[in-house]
């Protein structure tokens, strides 16, 4: 096959074909195709986009470049079921989801990437604590999983490696932004994680990939009809990322509020909104219980017990971490010497939030990536960050800069001004989940 045809018929508008799209899934699993080419044809998928039966396409041949996991036996005692969001910025969910769900009986293999354009990857943030293997062999993670009820790994190479390479070049050729690349990658991998079932977080909103509803609408849609032709029973909440979720945003910083949310300390309530949600979603597919109030309920418990945040912590030690990680997170997390309050030029409340240029301000300070393979400062990033319709002025800052040098917070303290909006009117935080999709309802 020549490579360079399947390119320009794709930049012409025609669907690919089955083969075409099986030989372009092999050369990236086997590198025999170029960058240069993946780039191309990424482009041209994101300009001409993908029918259906190409998407299914290009995700099952994603899912079979390398090893399927099954979960036999587990399925007996508990629904495995994971949760992937689309890319926010300061989305800390599965920090907190993973470990609340499985202390309310399922069982959570949890895959998650590297930051991808200017959101943050849950992986990344993992590489905050010191020990944290994120790329056990597939025993250990059988065993975590069996006997925690949680572990949140990255993709090894054994997993979905066509989808490791696409996604590294998408991040850095401005391809996310598509709906059939989008679909493709992330179910891809969970696919391969041999789930028994999914709930997706879709964004949407100024930081999200689909920044409108509708594109929202249509991406959930895709991902739960793909998904469902694949056998994979996947329910979608389209939540909202008009601004970071939580306080913290910046890989060491997101663990640190993860931790303070899982151990009692104040929690941020849109925060705690989603998580419930998520959570109880999982718990209602599984049939662990009948309704969703019954589920937020169960989640609640989990939480406020310290059952979930035992479960954190035991999933940490199993997978190489400080066993006291929980008791003296200081004590290990990176942290930077500079820490500068950014105030409003005028007092009033926060109107609207860039949540993009958020995420890129991580991205100057060193937290997020520029170029592939960069290596990241787990250090930096922004804590206390201001929400919609939260009033600031000199006594409440838009956010607090963790920060190397001083020029480094000035530039940042710039960003943050022209990326949240304040007025003198007071404003209402928009609603944090919007509406739940569901595709078929059976998890095995
Ligand atoms: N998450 C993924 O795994 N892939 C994408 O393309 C976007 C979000």
């Amino acid at each position: 096959m020549i490579f360079k045809d399947v390119i320009r018929k794709k930049r012409d508008g025609i669907a690919l074909a089955r083969d075409e799209i099986n030989y372009f899934v092999r050369g990236l699993a086997d590198s025999s195709l170029p960058t240069e080419q993946v780039s191309a044809l990424a482009m041209a998928v994101y300009f001409q986009s993908m029918d259906f039966h190409e998407c299914g396409a290009l995700t099952l041949a994603m899912a079979n470049s390398g090893e399927r996991l099954s979960w036999e036996g587990l399925h007996d005692q508990g629904p495995v079921i994971d949760k992937h969001s689309t890319g926010g910025v300061g989305d800390k969910v599965s920090f907190l989801l993973a470990p609340i769900a499985a202390a309310c009986g399922c069982f959570v293999p949890m895959i998650s990437g590297r930051g991808l354009g200017h959101t943050g990857g849950t992986l990344d943030k993992l590489d905050a604590v010191p020990g944290y293997r994120s790329m056990p062999q597939v025993d250990e993670f059988r065993k975590v999983v069996s006997e925690v009820g949680c572990a949140i790994i990255g993709q090894t190479d054994m997993l979905a490696p066509a989808d490791r390479r696409l996604y590294a070049i998408r991040d850095v050729t401005a391809t996310v932004e598509s709906v059939p690349l989008i679909t493709a990658s992330i179910l891809s991998k969970k696919i391969a994680a041999g789930l028994g079932g999914l709930v997706m977080d879709v964004k949407t909103g100024s930081g999200a990939f689909m920044q409108s509803m509708d594109d929202a609408r249509t991406l959930a849609r895709s991902i739960i009809g793909v998904a469902a032709a694949a056998g994979l029973p996947t329910h979608a909440l389209i939540t909202d990322m008009s601004q970071a979720v939580g306080w913290n945003v910046g890989n060491a910083l997101e663990i640190t509020e993860s931790i303070a949310f899982l151990t009692g300390q104040p929690r941020e309530p849109r925060l705690m909104e989603v998580v419930l949600d998520l959570v109880a979603e999982m718990l209602v597919m599984g049939k662990l219980v009948g309704t969703h109030d019954q589920a937020r309920q169960r989640a609640l418990a989990a939480l406020e017990s310290g059952a979930a945040a035992d479960r954190f912590a035991r999933m940490v030690a199993a997978l190489g971490g400080p066993n006291d990680l929980l008791e003296r997170p200081e004590h290990y997390l990176p942290r930077t010497s500079l820490v500068a309050a950014v105030y409003p030029v005028i007092p009033g409340y926060v109107a609207r939030v860039d949540a993009r240029a958020i995420g890129n301000v991580l991205v100057e300070l060193g937290g997020g990536r520029k170029v592939a393979g960069q290596t990241l400062d787990l250090a930096v990033g922004l804590s206390d960050v201001a929400g919609i319709g939260a009033q600031v002025g000199e006594d409440r800052p838009l956010a607090l800069v963790h920060a190397r040098s001083p020029e480094q917070a000035s530039a940042a303290r710039d960003a943050l001004r022209a990326a949240m909006q304040v007025s003198d009117q007071p404003v209402e935080a928009p609603p944090m989940v919007y509406e739940t999709l569901r595709g078929c309802e059976h998890v095995p």
